[in-house]
This record gives C-alpha cells, sequence and structure tokens, in this order.
C-alpha cells in the first residue's frame, strides 16, 4: 500500500487509532485523526499526535476533517453508525481496519485468532509456546497493544500472533493470515450486530483472503464451525476433545488415554498430559487443543510444547481461584462477558455454586443458561443495569437475589455459601455500567473478598 503524500483520516483515538495515525504518518501519508470523545487521555495523545505534525480534532466529529481525504481508517470501537463513518461512505472514500492498515506494512507471518470466547487465552498461550520453540514472535492485536503499533517490531522471520475480533474484521480487504484459528462463534455483541448470523459472518472473513497454502484451524466441537471445510481455500484442520470413532475429519489435536495428542502428517505425538494443565475446566483443554496444534503446525517441538503449556497459568479475570475461605472458593472471571462463557465456567465447577451476575446489557439471550444455572447453581446474586432481565430469564430456575454493589453481592453470597461451595463471578454482560472496565470489576471483586476475609479474622482494613 503506498500512502505517500495521501490524506488518511483516522477515526477513534484509543490505542488503535494512536498507532494507526503514527504508522500512517511514519509512511509518508498527511494524517488527521478525529474523535468525538474528550477525555484528559484523548488530550495527552492529541498533544503527542500534533507533536509529530498530526492534525487532531476531539470532542466532536467535524465534516471536513473526513471530507476530501484518500483513505479512511476506523478504530475497532467506533460503530458504523458514527457520523464520521458516515460522511466517509457518502463520500465514497475507501474505509479500512486498523488492522487492515497494519496487514498492509507487515512482512511477517500472521497466526490469526478469532471466537466469540479464549481468544486472549490462546493468543497468550501461542506466544509462549511459539516462544519456548524459540521462534522470532510478537503477540498483538485485541489482546491489548495493536498490530500497526507493533509493526517496527516485526521481520521476514517474526511469527505475528494476533488476536483479532469481529469488529477488526469488519473492514479488511486483502488480510490474510498463514493460520487462521476460529475457537467458537456464540451469541455476543447483539449491541452492535442486527442478528446472530451478522456476526458470524463477520467472524467467517478471517479466512476470506486464505489460499491453499493457508491452514484453518478448526473447533470440532463447535458444531456451527464444522461445516466452515465445504467454504474455505485453505487446508481445514480441527481439533476436538474426543478422538471421533474412524476419525473421518481428520481431526489432528485430540485427547487419547488422557493426553493432548497431536497427529500432522500420519504421526502422533503426545504433547502434554491433561493432568498437567493448570488451566481449569473443560473450555480450556478445547483452548491447549488448538494451541497445541498450532505449535505442531509452526514446527514446535513436543519438549518445548510441554515445559510452555505446564507453566501457563492462565490470564488474570479468566476463571481465576482468588481465595478460600472457610472452605469455600472464590473464582474471578470478570472476563466472563457473555452467556456462553459463564455456562461454560459454570460448567467447569463441580461443586455448588454461587453465581453472581449482571452488568451492561448487550441484549443477550440469558434464558439459554437456565439449565446450567438449574444443574449447578444454588443460588444466583444480581446486580448492576441488565438484573432485572436476568431476574426474568431465569424465572423458576434458582433463588435470585439483588446486591447494591461487589461488596453487597461477596457478602450476600458468603451468607448463602456452605461449605465446599463455589462463589463465582460471571457476569454475563460487559462491566461499563458501574466500572471502567473488566479489570476494575474483577479487581473490586478480588478487593471484595479480600475484606471479607479480613474481617471474618478480625484484621482491621
Ligand atoms: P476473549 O479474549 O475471547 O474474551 P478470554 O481468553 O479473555 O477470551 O476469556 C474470556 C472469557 O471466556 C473468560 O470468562 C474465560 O473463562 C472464558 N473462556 C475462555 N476460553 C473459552 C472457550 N474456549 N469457550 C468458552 N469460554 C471460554
Amino acid at each position: 500500500m503506498d500512502i505517500k503524500n495521501k490524506r488518511v483520516t483516522v477515526i477513534g483515538l484509543g490505542n488503535s487509532g494512536l498507532n494507526a495515525a503514527l504508522l500512517a504518518r511514519e509512511k509518508g501519508a498527511e494524517v488527521f485523526v478525529t474523535d468525538s470523545a474528550n477525555t484528559p487521555e484523548l488530550k495527552k495523545a492529541k498533544l503527542e499526535l500534533e507533536s509529530k505534525g498530526i492534525e487532531v480534532e476531539i470532542g466532536e466529529h467535524t465534516e471536513c476533517f473526513v471530507k476530501g481525504s484518500d483513505l479512511v481508517v476506523v478504530s475497532p470501537g467506533v460503530e458504523n453508525s458514527s457520523a464520521a463513518v458516515k460522511w466517509a461512505l457518502k463520500e465514497k472514500i475507501p474505509i479500512i481496519s486498523e488492522m487492515e492498515l497494519g496487514y498492509a506494512f507487515c512482512r511477517g507471518r500472521i497466526i490469526a485468532i478469532t471466537g466469540t470466547n479464549g481468544k486472549s487465552t490462546v493468543t497468550t498461550l501461542i506466544g509462549e509456546i511459539l516462544r519456548a520453540g524459540d521462534k522470532r514472535v510478537v503477540v498483538c492485536g485485541n489482546i491489548g497493544n495493536s498490530l500497526c503499533g507493533e509493526v517496527s517490531k516485526i521481520k521476514d522471520d517474526t511469527w505475528v500472533v494476533l488476536e483479532v475480533s469481529s469488529a477488526q474484521l469488519e473492514r479488511i480487504e486483502r488480510f490474510r493470515p498463514h493460520i487462521a484459528v476460529i475457537l467458537n462463534i456464540t451469541d455476543d455483541h447483539r449491541d452492535r450486530y442486527r442478528t446472530f448470523y451478522e456476526y458470524f459472518n463477520y467472524k467467517l472473513r478471517i479466512f476470506s483472503n486464505q489460499q491453499a497454502d493457508d491452514i484453518l484451524v478448526l473447533n470440532y466441537d463447535a458444531e456451527n464451525l464444522r461445516r466452515l471445510k465445504g467454504l474455505t481455500r485453505s487446508r481445514v484442520v480441527f481439533y476436538g476433545k474426543q478422538k471421533v470413532a474412524g476419525n473421518t475429519y481428520n481431526i489432528s489435536a485430540y485427547v487419547k488415554d488422557e493426553w493432548v495428542c497431536c497427529r500432522l502428517n500420519g504421526k502422533e505425538r503426545e504433547i502434554v498430559p491433561v493432568v498437567a494443565i493448570k488451566l481449569k475446566g473443560v473450555h480450556n483443554l478445547e483452548n491447549v487443543l488448538a494451541c497445541s496444534l498450532v505449535g505442531a503446525l509452526v514446527g514446535v517441538e513436543d519438549g518445548p510444547m510441554r515445559e510452555a503449556i505446564k507453566n501457563f497459568k492462565g490470564l488474570e479475570h479468566r476463571f481465576e481461584t482468588v481465595d478460600t475461605i472457610n472452605g469455600v472458593e472464590y473464582i474471578n472471571d470478570s472476563k466472563g462477558t457473555t452467556v456462553d462463557s459463564a455456562k461454560r465456567a459454570l460448567e467447569s465447577c463441580e461443586k455448588p455454586v454461587i453465581l453472581i451476575a449482571g452488568g451492561k446489557d448487550k441484549h443477550s439471550d440469558y434464558s439459554v443458561a437456565r439449565d446450567v444455572i438449574k444443574k449447578k447453581a444454588a443460588h444466583v446474586v444480581l446486580m448492576g443495569e441488565a438484573a432485572p432481565m436476568i431476574k426474568k430469564a431465569l424465572k423458576n430456575t434458582v433463588e435470585i437475589h439483588e446486591a447494591d454493589d461487589m461488596y453487597d453481592a461477596v457478602e450476600t453470597a458468603h451468607k448463602l455459601a456452605k461449605e465446599g461451595w463455589i462463589v463465582l463471578l460471571s457476569p454475563m454482560c460487559s462491566s461499563f455500567d458501574m466500572f471502567k472496565n473488566y479489570e476494575e470489576r474483577g479487581r473490586v471483586f478480588k478487593d471484595a473478598v479480600k475484606r471479607l476475609k479480613n474481617s471474618l479474622h478480625g484484621v482491621k482494613t
């Protein structure tokens, strides 16, 4: 892509927009950035960009900023309903995502990971496996550091392990990962997409430009992914928890005799015993299978792969045990922002659960969690904006309690819990009604657990 002396406008000034603007400037473009919000962070970013000769407007979008651009780059957080996007569409200006811009200048080989849940866990573990195998690796994308910001570190022999969200796939053109991984696609982001199929189809774009020498890794256990085999030019390889009789689908990573195994080119490899995996839950076994398969495809030996998997303790706020107080285990799954992730978390609990849920509603269908809640939860404690909707969807399942805030929720759960039970925060919702983000929500949960422990042990805080 040649953008030298072209007028490039970036919409959205978060981490992605900031790095897209800097990359476009470095490649010789005349760069403009527009963001409708006005926060202290944006003011700081504005100053940084202005010092590099980039013009920035914050607090509003104005048409003149967009008009006359040769190219518009959108950050993933920007909605298609944004006035700035609409002006670009009206003027028929080409619009690409930040990731597409980064891709245009990226020299390495890309392993792109998408899915509704598990992206960050899998992206991180693949990075660890490749590093253990002495590969040159850059881990980036939706996980926090945008591809545009990493481009300068990427050499021809670098493996770029890239977490990809549906929003980033909305405006791609040539983006072509050498290995694409789809973990699962379940109901999410009903606030952004009109239907599930719209969301589903954006996810599939991850392999839309792949060719015969590329690879698509799919989760065989996710039924709606199996049939994709016929829709791609690339080579499809499956992973699945069970080795299917006859293995007609050629499942290449599976569990056999309690070992994670891979079979590529007719040779079976024993990667790691299931008991040695520190990550808890069935969903994490699926994640480890995906990571092992990618490791094997990239050519990492069994030894380093085993060590990397055995050493990986998982990420904060994902089914993370915080403490055990009076025989009750407190688990922080604050990143469980979808109904499916909460279902998976509940399925992974082998003891009665008190589920703390609620937050900002994403127009999700909470009733799909009824069965697992009936089976696994003794009580549900609700908080936040979505509480009335969840309460309605869970009618006649288990006893529902309401809490004013996280401290109240933990206190309520503690009073209800019996020895040997689990208190699980897995909210099924995003956090923005009460917290800055899911990290802050998880930290407050952990603080509430700590305070509870101190109060029970008579420690003054
Ligand atoms: P993402 O980056 O896709 O949001 P994370 O790895 O951050 O994924 O995990 C988000 C939530 O989903 C956590 O609650 C985690 O326990 C759960 N989770 C992780 N892997 C899976 C999976 N394969 N299937 C369903 N839920 C998962």
